[in-house]
């Protein structure tokens, strides 16, 4: 046998838990009604839908009747922004940050386009916003601030309490892309005043193709998708039973795992960054380490190319991810390290480690091992090392 595989690509997507997978079974085979269905084969897979909502709303400590199944993250994001919009016409300014996933960045990027003023708040060199600046570029015309809670390339954390407070003191809706925060932190939305929350299923080991989108009690809004009557008419289309199910029951195990398995999987990147930048001979920790995902590390090797570096990990079985490639595959450098101001000698050489709770202490010995080798070898063949080489960029 070859040697084992090391996946620490989890922001990236997740494996599907066992437990899922067997929760989702009969609803392929025996189990295939219509929801919607006055029938007895559609009542019978209506309540598999309403416990899958308690479940999910548990996650977040929402009330049931506030999570509306979607396909995805992106499909949360764009309901919650052109659903927002759409109930309120008269109100044309948008505030966002230059962080965003490109879920929400490409909206906002077309609506700039289309008759919307959109602001994009910068971040410091450690991933933060300022909380000063985004009071300031809040007027009577804001109608919608979006920003994310966890970032995905570095995982740094948002002050999404503070900033809910401030949206809601201003009279504006707050969406906030939780795609990578949900089952990694505790969410609790009768203490954070976020008026929308998007969630995908695939970060948190549910299969693809399945998210939800959180919807306070109150907030107006206006279908993205519309057709039947499903979601109670927030979100048309027949649902996707087996993966509703999954996703309700991954939300279970992700909120029984949220304290005691995430300090485990803490413990884990924490060894891991730690060893790495102690004993490379160039590296250094991109974002806030304080108020940052439990399972992300996103560090630079300094001079040398993050594409060589995946490459070469990848051929040794272990799977990380490039903060210099965009979600696109491109080699374009990352604009959240860009945004965050790290050098162009350090963005290019960034790797992204994101543990889940199937990781393990030897495949943290074995990632520090390899990866140490690698940037050796790769220092030794790297024309890369000189600033001059840079300097044109
Ligand atoms: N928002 C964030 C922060 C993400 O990390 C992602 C996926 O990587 C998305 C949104 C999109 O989610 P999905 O892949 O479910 O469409």
């Amino acid at each position: 046998m070859g040697t084992k595989n090391i996946y620490t690509d989890n922001n990236a997507t997740t494996m599907v838990a066992p437990e899922v997978v067997e929760e989702m079974q009969p609803f392929f085979s025996d189990l295939y009604g219509n929801p919607s269905s006055m029938h007895l084969f559609g009542g019978q897979v209506k309540k598999f839908i309403d416990r899958a909502r308690e479940q999910a709303a548990s996650l977040i400590n929402a009330d049931p009747s506030e999570i509306v199944f979607t396909s995805c993250g992106t499909e949360s994001d764009n309901a919650a922004i052109r659903g927002v919009l759409s109930a309120h016409p008269d109100k044309k300014h948008i505030i966002t940050t230059r962080v965003e996933h490109p879920a929400v960045k490409n909206v906002c990027q077309y609506l700039s386009k289309n008759g919307y003023r959109v602001t994009e708040l910068s971040v410091d060199s450690r991933g933060q916003i300022d909380m000063d600046e985004l009071t300031e570029k809040m007027d009577k015309d804001t109608v919608l601030v979006s920003i994310m809670w966890a970032n995905n390339e570095t995982g740094v954390i948002f002050p999404v309490d503070d900033i809910a407070k401030i949206v809601k003191s201003r009279g504006a809706v707050f969406h906030c892309d939780a795609v990578q925060a949900t089952g990694k932190v505790s969410i609790d939305m009768n203490k954070t005043p976020v008026d929308l929350l998007s969630i995908s299923g695939h970060k948190f080991h549910a299969p693809k193709g399945i998210g939800a989108l959180y919807i306070r009690k109150g907030t107006h809004f206006v279908p993205f998708i519309m057709g039947g009557h499903q979601e109670e008419g927030r979100r048309a289309g027949t649902e996707n039973v087996p993966y509703i199910v999954g996703f309700g029951r991954a939300c279970e195990i992700a909120l029984k795992h949220l304290s005691i398995e995430n300090i485990r999987v803490k413990t884990l990147r924490d060894r891991l960054e730690k060893e790495l930048v102690e004993k490379a001979i160039e590296a250094s920790v991109n974002g806030d380490t304080q108020n940052r995902l439990p399972n992300t590390t996103n560090i630079s090797f300094k001079y040398i190319e993050g594409e060589s570096i995946l490459m070469l990990l990848s051929e040794a079985g272990i799977a990380a991810s490039s903060g210099s490639a965009c979600t696109s595959g491109s080699l374009e450098p990352s604009h959240v390290l860009r945004a965050m101001g790290v050098p162009f000698t350090r963005v290019h050489g960034s790797v992204r480690f994101s543990l889940s709770r199937y990781n393990t202490e030897d495949d943290v010995d074995c990632i520090i091992e390899k990866m140490l080798h690698i940037e050796k070898q790769l220092r030794e063949i790297s024309p890369f090392g000189r600033e001059e080489l840079y300097a044109a960029q």
